[in-house]
C-alpha cells in the first residue's frame, strides 16, 4: 500500500496524539531502518533509547520464536521460570547494591507507577499515615499514568489533567537549599532521574547528589531512581546510578530491558519491597513467560559480547566528532550526557527542529528534548563505522542549518 494512503487510514481511525509527520519504517537490521518506500536511513532514535541491541537481533528473534513457541503468557497466578531467572540475574548483578527483588511490569509508567505505590505504602507505615508527599524534580519525566504524570515536574503536561496526586512537590534540578527545604515529616520519597533524558540531558551535580544521600541517611527518605532511560547499560554501566555512588532504595527499569519488547521493572531493597503483600499490587501480563525470555537473551547479551565496553569506546568516538563539528559549524553551545545517551544542545539561534528536519533529510533519524537539545541514541552495538557515518551525516545537517 503506498505510505500516504497508509497514512491517511492511520490519520483516519488512530488517536491525534503524536506528530509522526511523514514517517513510516517496515523493517530494519542493526542500526538501519527501511521506510514504506524502501528508503534506508541510519536509526539514532532506537524507539527512543529502547532497541538497545538494534533492529531484528538474531539473538532477541531467536528468545521470542523460542519462548512463543513454548508459552508466551499464565498471569501471575502461577510461577513462571524466565521471569524467575531475569530477577535473579538483575538482584545478582554487582552493582546492583542492595537491590533484592524485582516486581515486572509492562512499561515504565506502570514500573514508576509500582515504585511509587510501594514508596507510599512503606511511608505510611514507616513514618505514619500523612507521609505520602513525593519530590521529583523540574524538567523530569517519569510516565503519563496521573500518578507518574504527577510527578513530572513539566507543568505544561499537567494543565489539562488537574486536579493531580496530592502531594506531588517539584524542586528545581541541582538545588540542593530547595530540595533541603521542600522536605518534611510528610516527605515518603524522592523520585528522580540521574540524567533527565526527555528534559533534555542534565545530570546531578556531586553537591546535589550529596545531598540526597544526606536526606536518604539521616531523614529515613526513600531514594526512588528512575532508570527507564538510563538503566541496562546506556550511560556505560548497567545502571546509571553506579557511577553516582548511591545506594537507592528502588530504581526502576523498562526502555531498554526488553530492547524493542514491553518489559519494565521496579527493583528494591528486602526492607522495602517487604511492605508489600499478596495483593497490594499486580499485573495480569507483567513479566510473562515471553516478555522475561526476551529480557533473559537482553540481560546475556550486554555481558556475553562486553556491550558495556563499547559504549565506552564509541561514546567517546561520538563526543569528539561533535566536538569537531561544533568547532567547524559553530551554532552547538553544549554537548552533553553519558555513554551513548548524548545530547546536543544548540544555541538560541539554532532551532533543534531544524537540526531535526535536516538530519531526516541526510537520511539519519535523531529526537529531539527539551531546552534545544537533539538526542543521538545509537543502539549499544553501534559499531566504530556505523559512529562515522553518524557523524557525516549529523555533520551535514548541522553545516546546513548553521549559516
Ligand atoms: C520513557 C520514560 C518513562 C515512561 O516509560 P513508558 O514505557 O513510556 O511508560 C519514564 N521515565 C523515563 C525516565 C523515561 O525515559
Amino acid at each position: 500500500m503506498k505510505t500516504e494512503d497508509l497514512i491517511d487510514m492511520g490519520n483516519a481511525s488512530l488517536f491525534n496524539t503524536y506528530n509522526r509527520g511523514e514517517k513510516l519504517f517496515v523493517s530494519g537490521k542493526g542500526v538501519h531502518i527501511k521506510n514504506n518506500d524502501g528508503e534506508t536511513y541510519l536509526d539514532f532514535v532506537s524507539g527512543i533509547a529502547t532497541n538497545i541491541l538494534g533492529h531484528a537481533n538474531e539473538t532477541i528473534v531467536a528468545a521470542i520464536t523460542d519462548q512463543a513457541g513454548k508459552l508466551m503468557h499464565t498471569s501471575n497466578v502461577f510461577w513462571n521460570q524466565p521471569s524467575i531467572e531475569l530477577s535473579h540475574k538483575l538482584v545478582n548483578y554487582s552493582g546492583a547494591g542492595n537491590l533484592s527483588k524485582v516486581f515486572f511490569s509492562n512499561s515504565g509508567a506502570e514500573a514508576n507507577e509500582g515504585a511509587l505505590k510501594l514508596a507510599r505504602k512503606y511511608g505510611k507505615e514507616v513514618h505514619g499515615d500523612d507521609c505520602t508527599k513525593v519530590i521529583s524534580l523540574v524538567d523530569s519525566f517519569h510516565g503519563r499514568t496521573m500518578a507518574t504524570l504527577s510527578a513530572t515536574g513539566q507543568t505544561d503536561m499537567h494543565q489539562d489533567f488537574q486536579p493531580l496526586l496530592p502531594g506531588s512537590v517539584y524542586v528545581r534540578l541541582n538545588d540542593s537549599g530547595a530540595l533541603k527545604a521542600a522536605v518534611d515529616d510528610q516527605t515518603c520519597a524522592v523520585l528522580f532521574e540521574t540524567i533527565q533524558g526527555e528534559g533534555g540531558i542534565n545530570s546531578l551535580s556531586g553537591e546535589f547528589v550529596e545531598t540526597l544521600k544526606t536526606l536518604q541517611k539521616d531523614k529515613g527518605i526513600l531514594l526512588i531512581i528512575d532508570e527507564v532511560q538510563t538503566g541496562m547499560g546506556r550511560t556505560g554501566t548497567l545502571f546509571s546510578f553506579e557511577q553516582f555512588g548511591f545506594e537507592p532504595d528502588i530504581v526502576t527499569l523498562a526502555k531498554g530491558l526488553g530492547a524493542g519488547y514491553p518489559l519494565g521493572a521496579f527493583m528494591a531493597t528486602e526492607t522495602v519491597a517487604g511492605h508489600f503483600k499478596p495483593g497490594d499490587h499486580g499485573t495480569t501480563l507483567g513479566g510473562n513467560p515471553l516478555a522475561t525470555a526476551v529480557g533473559n537473551a537482553v540481560f546475556d547479551e550486554i555481558f556475553e559480547t562486553d556491550l558495556l565496553a563499547n559504549v565506552a569506546e564509541r561514546s567517546q568516538q561520538l563526543v569528539e566528532g561533535l566536538e569537531k563539528i561544533s568547532e567547524e559549524a559553530g551554532g552547538i553551545a553544549e554537548i552533553k550526557g553519558f555513554g551513548l545517551l548524548i545530547g546536543v544542545a544548540f544555541t538560541d539561534k539554532v532551532q533543534a527542529a531544524d537540526v531535526l528536519a535536516a538530519c531526516y533529510e541526510e537520511k539519519m533519524l535523531v529526537v529531539s528534548a527539551k531546552h534545544n537539545v537533539i538526542r543521538l541514541l545509537p543502539p549499544l552495538n553501534v559499531t566504530e563505522a556505523e559512529i562515522d557515518e553518524a557523524l557525516e551525516k549529523f555533520g551535514a545537517a548541522v553545516k546546513k542549518i548553521v549559516k
